[in-house]
């Protein structure tokens, strides 16, 4: 069990605060045209090859009272979480980062997320994977450093995401990103290199 707290600038504020997102109706349709991009099919495909198919439904809108922006369940699927998204771009980028986590579910027979070194590898990969710290976006959220900004990025949404996981303290999540960062920021399985 999995959720992702920040993907969308919107829920920080930085766009008008009236802004409810999008309807669940709405959100499906989304998620459905973000099926027909090229990440997204390759992540499908690759899923498909470890033995992983994704069934129609497996990607589904939702409303959250919570500030996530969606998340993975373990033998649920993922959930896009509607009125936290307000662009395309948002939707496919919450789809690919938790693609990456049911990837990774799915190739580690092993993986605990009970566990803050499997989960916060799988968050270090996701965030790092998914572009969800591409400078537009940084730039978006208004936290845009020059040098490096990628990797503290990466870094700062992985720690939210591992701090929130009721397993992982504060301290145990930084060991934790600390001991696996290296390993798991270079592997960057399905693809050749980071996208
Ligand atoms: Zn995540």
């Amino acid at each position: 069990m999995e959720a992702d707290s920040d993907a969308n600038p919107s829920s920080g504020g930085y766009y008008s605060a009236a802004n409810d997102g999008r309807t669940v109706e709405e959100c499906q349709d989304m998620i459905q045209r973000s099926l027909r991009t090229p990440m997204v099919k390759f992540l499908r495909e690759h899923l498909e090859k470890s033995g992983c198919s994704i069934r129609d439904n497996f990607i589904k809108a939702i409303h959250c009272d919570q500030k996530i922006s969606g998340g993975y369940f373990r033998g649920e699927g993922i959930m896009v979480c509607s009125n936290h998204m307000t662009l395309q771009d948002e939707v496919n980028q919450v789809v690919i980062h938790e693609l990456i986590h049911a990837y990774d579910d799915c190739r580690a027979a092993n993986l605990d997320w009970a566990n803050c070194a499997h989960h916060a590898c799988s968050e270090i990969r996701a965030g790092h994977l998914s572009g969800d710290c591409h400078y537009k976006r940084e730039l978006l959220r208004g936290s845009l450093k020059i040098r490096g900004h990628e990797q503290e990025c990466v870094r700062r949404r992985a720690m939210k995401s591992v701090t929130a996981n009721p397993y992982c303290s504060e301290s145990a999540a930084k060991d934790a990103m600390e001991a696996v960062w290296d390993v798991c920021y270079n592997d960057t399985k399905p693809f050749d290199r980071a996208p």
